[in-house]
């Protein structure tokens, strides 16, 4: 099968690359072309997994299609953007039917659940490898960045922390556990839910937010930079999942949570005034600390002791010690 024979067969032709709101040229071109409305503001980000660093390899190419998308989505939810397009850059050793027919119907499952229409791409070969650029759409001014929380904010997470870094042994075959276990802690982990919809609810309201991709300390890190303030993560009141919770026991569950990656749920400082609001619209919300004045990062026990670990999260390309 040639270039352009895979590229017809299995992504031009794929449901989700039939055109979308926002998507006037679509696969074919030299370029797509998109379009966005007066005072509006396009939102964009790339992200690139490869095989052996970001997922095990072989893998099923159902999931990964999922996988790789919804990770790539979630940085749209982060900037309370809502996706609109996205292109796929796919590295491929070889070149088998059946691996790219599961991973095109992964991809387009996610696609449809995710709003997004396939623009475009390129095909080569080598390592595998994929590389996912993602658009969204924000009117101008109200994206949400890492870079407006205040001291009094409340530090908020949108979901469970640790499943899908807890369910690395799973993935990887290291460890097995009874199905009301593996099966949601795997779900996690190759289908990720991108929080689109809190992303677009938290325009207005929250005044900082990230996706949790590195682990939660890790990218705390990162607002409390950006943001020039302090935060504390109080350690019980992670929202841990019942399933990690019996799969690894409560110490290790809250390493996971705070020093995992991969969760892809919203982190986001909020005023407490608007809390109630977004509660009451029913939002799965879960307040883990605050911002306060100063900087860096803090874990603090029930009794407000300060029990920070040193190393945080994942990072490629760290210097070890
Ligand atoms: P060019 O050589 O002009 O860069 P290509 O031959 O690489 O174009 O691609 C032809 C068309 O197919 C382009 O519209 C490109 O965006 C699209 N395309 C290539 N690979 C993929 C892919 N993996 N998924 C979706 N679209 C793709
Ligand atoms: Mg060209």
């Amino acid at each position: 099968m040639g270039e352009f024979e895979l590229i017809r067969n299995y992504f031009a032709a794929a449901p989700c690359a039939q055109g979308g709101e926002g998507v006037a040229l679509g696969i074919g071109d030299d370029c797509a072309l998109l379009a966005v409305p007066p005072g509006e503001q396009l939102a964009v980000s790339t992200d690139t997994l490869v095989a052996g660093v970001h997922f095990p390899d072989p893998c099923d190419p159902f999931l990964l299609g999922q996988r790789s998308l919804a990770v790539a989505v979630s940085d749209l939810a982060a900037m309370g953007a809502k996706p609109f397009a996205f292109t796929l850059a796919l590295t491929l050793p070889t070149v088998t039917a059946d691996w790219l027919q599961a991973y095109a119907r992964g991809l387009n499952q996610m696609a449809q659940a995710c709003g997004v229409a396939l623009v475009g791409g390129d095909t080569t070969r080598g390592p595998l490898s994929l590389t996912m650029t993602v658009f969204g759409r924000v009117p101008s001014g109200q994206a949400l960045t890492r870079s407006g929380a205040q001291p009094g904010d409340l530090l908020c997470v949108g979901g469970e922390l640790g499943n899908a870094a807890g369910a690395l042994p799973l993935v990887l075959g290291q460890r097995s556990a009874e199905p009301a276990i593996v099966e949601p802690l795997l779900a996690h982990y190759w289908s990720p839910r991108p929080q689109i919809d809190l992303g677009l609810a938290l325009r207005g309201k929250a005044r900082a937010a990230m996706d949790i991709s590195d682990g939660l300390l890790a990218d705390c890190g990162h607002i409390a930079v950006a943001s020039g303030v302090a935060l504390q993560v109080e350690r019980d009141r992670l929202p841990l999942s019942n399933a990690l919770l019996a799969f690894l026991g409560r110490a290790d569950a809250e390493q996971v949570a705070l020093s995992g990656g991969d969760d892809y749920v919203l982190l986001f400082a909020v005023p407490p005034s608007r809390l109630s609001a977004l509660q009451a619209e029913g939002w799965p919300i879960h307040v883990i600390g605050s911002v306060l004045a100063g900087q860096g990062v803090t874990l603090v026990d029930s009794d407000g002791h300060d029990i920070t670990p040193r190393v945080r999260g994942y990072q490629h390309f760290r210097e070890t010690p």
